[in-house]
This record gives structure tokens, sequence and C-alpha cells, in this order.
């Protein structure tokens, strides 16, 4: 059943039409970790049209050169709700504020304001471009996404971020995702 809904998003999104992704092996796995993350979240293989035009535009921008790293992470944001898991990522959780900073927590299922960390003791001390960019993939349409330049460090942070996300509150992953774990350490190792 599971390989069968992976086969229908394959053949819709027709890999075969983007020659970089299949020319290159990490846009390939990145690609194919997207495909993996739809099959997961809708596994009795049901055609969901959102996430039928989500594959395709995946594909269609990795291919237009655009960082699979980054799409892959707007996917597992926007993928959240589909595992049953929604962050608040419009405000602070308790006083709605955001003009203060912000900080992921697992405990109040979305942001804290600054005046408000005190409530979680094991918020994710995450940096303010890492929250300002996984507020951005959340509500981001692929189609209206330019060209994204994000530094390093920053890369690596929403890497470790989304991996707690995912291990604490999904509680499962792929198993596409574990070349990209893989990719990630030779990369470190470079
Ligand atoms: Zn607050």
């Amino acid at each position: 059943m599971r390989a069968d809904g992976l086969s229908f998003i394959r053949q819709a999104a027709d890999l075969s039409a983007h020659p970089h992704i299949s020319a290159d092996i990490e846009t390939d796995a990145y690609a194919t970790y997207i495909l993996a993350l739809i099959d997961m979240a809708y596994p009795d293989g049901e055609p969901i049209p959102q996430w039928f035009d989500f594959a395709a535009s995946a594909l269609r921008r990795i291919d237009e050169g655009v960082d699979a790293a980054i799409l892959t992470n707007i996917a597992e944001v926007q993928l959240l709700a589909a595992f049953g898991v929604a962050p608040h990522w419009e405000d602070c959780v308790v006083c709605h504020r955001t003009d203060l900073p912000l900080d992921f927590s697992e405990k109040y299922g979305g942001l804290l304001c600054r005046d408000h960390w005190e409530l979680d003791g094991r918020r994710y001390h995450a940096s303010a471009k890492a929250i300002y960019l996984l507020r951005l993939f959340a509500t981001v349409p692929l189609s209206r996404l330019g060209q994204v330049n994000v530094a390093p460090t920053t890369r690596r942070e929403l890497r470790v971020l989304l991996d707690r996300i995912y291990d604490d509150m999904v509680g499962a992953t792929p198993r596409a995702k574990r070349f990209i774990d893989q990719m990630g350490q030779w990369q470190q190792h470079l």
C-alpha cells in the first residue's frame, strides 16, 4: 500500500522529466526524501491534490536550481500539520506578541516570546535567523519562493531544529532520510 502511494506520486511528478535531478545524487536524495515524506504523511496512498501540486512544484523548483535542502526544509515544515503536529508559528503562543525575540517550544506547541521563555526550560534556543526562516517556510508557496541564500551555519541549524521537531513531535522519518543524514556527515568531514 505504502509503495503504491509513493509510486503514484513518483509517476505523477515524473522524475524523468527533471534531468538535473537524476543527474545529481544530492538533489536526487532530497527529491526522493520529499516524496517519501509526503507518502509517509498520507500512507493510504490517497492522491491529495494539494500535495500532488506541492511535489510537482518542489521537483520543478529543484530542477530550476533552487536550493534542494531549503525546499526540503519547507516541505518538512508544511507537512507537520499532516502528521498531526501543527506548531503555532504566527506569534507568541501566550501573549501573541511578535515584536520580541521568539523561540520554539515543544511544550507550548509553537513560539514563545522572550517574556515567556521562562515557561519552558527545554525551549530550543534557536537563532533569530532560524526562527525567521521557519516562520517563512510555514506559509511560503513554493511557486513564489525566490532564490534563497542561507548561510551554512543557519542551514545546519535548520537541519538540527527540524530533526528535533520530527524526532520529538512526529516520532518517525522515512528511510530516505538516512541518506540525507549521511550526506550531512560527509560534508562535516570535508
Ligand atoms: Zn509572549
